[in-house]
C-alpha cells in the first residue's frame, strides 16, 4: 500500500511541464519554480512516510506546489496591517507616506532626474539644492541640509564643530535612543570628548557656564524623547544656552529629535517642543529625524546658521551620509504639504492618526465589529490607549477603541501574525485586539479574510 502510494508521486521534471502549473511557471525564475515543484513532491512523501495519509491526488500536490510558490515569490520586506495602536512603530517602518508622494517618487525612480544637474545653466548641481530653501521658509532657519538619519546628524555636526575638543551636555540628557544611539558613543565617533555637567534631575545654565575653558567647542542640548525626569527637575532653557553660546563665543546645537513642525497642544494633545522655537530661539544648530513627527522619509535634517551649514557641506562624513533620490523626493512632497498646517494634518497619514479625534476611531472600530460579526466571528469593542511612538512623548497615551477577540490570545496573535498579509496586534488583558486608531478602511478586508481562515 506505502509503496505503491510512493510510486504514485509525480516526478519532478514531468510535474514541471503540466499545464495546470503553466501560469506559475511563467512568473518564476526557473529556480524557484524548480524548487517548489520539488518541495511540494517532497511534503507529500513526507505524509506517506509518516503514515499521515492513505491517499491522494495529483490536484492535491499541484494545489500544494502553488502555495509554496506564493511563498517563494513574495518579497522578504513586506507591507503588514498595523493593529498595534503605536502611529509611529519603528520595527513597522515609522511613518507611512500617501499615494501621491509614492506617485510623484515613482516618476524620479522610472526616469532620469535633475538629481545633480542645474538646468538653468546645463552644468553640474547640488543634489541638497532642490529642497533647501523650502525646508527654510517652513522653519525659519538660515540654512538646512539632509543626511541619512537623525544618528548621522549629530555625528556630522559634532565632528564638523567639536572634533579634537570638548563638547558640554547636562547628566539629564546622555540618552540612549533605540538602542544603538548612545550620546557617549556618538561622541566618541565624532571625536570630541564629553564634558557631562550638572546633575541627572537638574542642570542650570551655570552648570554649563562653570565648565567652559579654552577647550569648549560645543553646548550641545539633547530632547530626551523617548523618557521623562519627573519630580524635583530642572533643564535649562534653550534660550539662555544660546545666549551663553554667543557670550562666549561657543557653538550651540539642540539634538532635537522628534521633528515637529505642528503645535500639538492646539489639538488638545501634549506639547512638544517644535522645530520653529528651536530655530527662534537662537540655537545655533537644530538636528531633527525625517520619519518621526514630521510624518516623512527616514533621514535627518540639520539646520542652523547659513555659514555653518556651508561647513557641513565641506566635511567628508557628508559623502557617507548623504542622502539619495528617493529620500529627495519624499521630502520634497513633505515639506510642500507643510505650507498649510490644514493640508500637512489632511496629506500625512502619521498627522492624521495623531489628530483624529477619538469619535472617528470609534467610528472606524464600530464598522470592523459589524463586519466581522456579519461573518459570524465573535467580537467586541473596548476601549483603550494607543501610543504615538518613535521615541516621541513619553508616557503620553491617547484615547482610542480597539476590536477585541474572543479566544486563546497567544494563539490568535501567531495566527493572525502568520496572515499571507501580517495581521500585527497586541495582547491585553489575556485577549488579542486590533487597535481602530492604526487600522484603515482598506485593511478591513484583508483582515476580516484572515479571521475568516483563523476562527471558521
Ligand atoms: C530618534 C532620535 C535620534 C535618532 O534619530 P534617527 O533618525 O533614528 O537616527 C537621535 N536623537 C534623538 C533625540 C532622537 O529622538
Amino acid at each position: 500500500m506505502e509503496k505503491n502510494l510512493f510510486q504514485k508521486l509525480p516526478k519532478v521534471d514531468i510535474l514541471m511541464k503540466s499545464e495546470k502549473l503553466e501560469e506559475i511557471s511563467k512568473k518564476m525564475s526557473y529556480h524557484n519554480y524548480y524548487q517548489a515543484v520539488k518541495d511540494g513532491i517532497e511534503f507529500f512523501r513526507n505524509k506517506i512516510k509518516n503514515r499521515e495519509i492513505t491517499d491522494f491526488t495529483e490536484d492535491e500536490v499541484i494545489s500544494k506546489i502553488k502555495e509554496i510558490s506564493g511563498i517563494k515569490s513574495r518579497p522578504n520586506l513586506r507591507r503588514v496591517i498595523n493593529g498595534t495602536g503605536t502611529i509611529i512603530h519603528t520595527n513597522l517602518g515609522r511613518s507611512i507616506l500617501n499615494e501621491k508622494i509614492t506617485e510623484d517618487l515613482g516618476e524620479i525612480l522610472l526616469n532620469y532626474s535633475n538629481l545633480e544637474y542645474d538646468l538653468e545653466t546645463g552644468s553640474r548641481g547640488s543634489r541638497y539644492s532642490h529642497i533647501e530653501k523650502l525646508i527654510c521658509d517652513i522653519t525659519g532657519a538660515e540654512g538646512a541640509l539632509i543626511v541619512n538619519n537623525n544618528a548621522a546628524a549629530v555625528i556630522l555636526c559634532l565632528n564638523e564643530f567639536a572634533n579634537g575638543k570638548n563638547t558640554i551636555v547636562s547628566r539629564g540628557e546622555l540618552v540612549e535612543i533605540g538602542g544603538s544611539f548612545r550620546i557617549p558613543e556618538i561622541m566618541k565617533l565624532a571625536g570630541t570628548t564629553l564634558k557631562e555637567v550638572g546633575t541627572t534631575n537638574k542642570t542650570h545654565v551655570f552648570d554649563y557656564e562653570d565648565n567652559i575653558d579654552e577647550e569648549t567647542a560645543v553646548l550641545l542640548k539633547v530632547h530626551t524623547s523617548n523618557f521623562k525626569i519627573i519630580g524635583f527637575t530642572e533643564e535649562a532653557d534653550k534660550k539662555d544656552i544660546a545666549e551663553l553660546g554667543k557670550k562666549y563665543e561657543i557653538l550651540t546645537m539642540e539634538d532635537l529629535g522628534s521633528g515637529v513642525l505642528v503645535d500639538f497642544s492646539k489639538y488638545g494633545l501634549p506639547k512638544e517642543p517644535t522645530i520653529q522655537e528651536s530655530i527662534k530661539s537662537g540655537i545655533d544648530i537644530v538636528t531633527v529625524s525625517g520619519d518621526k513627527l514630521l510624518g516623512g522619509p527616514q533621514c535627518g535634517i540639520i539646520l542652523g546658521k547659513k555659514p555653518l551649514i556651508e561647513r557641513l557641506k565641506k566635511n567628508q562624513y557628508l559623502r557617507a551620509f548623504r542622502v539619495n533620490k528617493i529620500t529627495i523626493s519624499i521630502l520634497e512632497n513633505i515639506f510642500q504639504y507643510y505650507k498649510d498646517e490644514r493640508e500637512a494634518i489632511k496629506e500625512i497619514p502619521i498627522l492624521n492618526m495623531i489628530i483624529e479625534e477619538k469619535g472617528k476611531v470609534l467610528e472606524r472600530a464600530e464598522k470592523l465589529s459589524a463586519i466581522l460579526k456579519e461573518r459570524n466571528i465573535e467580537n467586541s469593542i473596548i476601549e483603550t490607549e494607543s501610543k504615538i511612538g518613535g521615541g516621541s512623548m513619553p508616557e503620553e497615551t491617547v484615547a482610542s477603541y480597539a476590536i477585541c477577540f474572543t479566544g486563546d490570545a497567544v494563539l490568535l496573535e501567531k495566527r493572525f501574525r502568520g496572515n499571507d498579509i501580517p495581521v500585527i496586534g497586541r495582547i491585553k488583558n489575556d485577549h488579542f485586539i486590533l487597535d481602530a486608531k492604526t487600522l484603515r478602511e482598506k485593511d478591513f478586508e484583508e483582515i476580516t479574510g484572515a479571521a475568516e481562515r483563523i476562527f471558521l
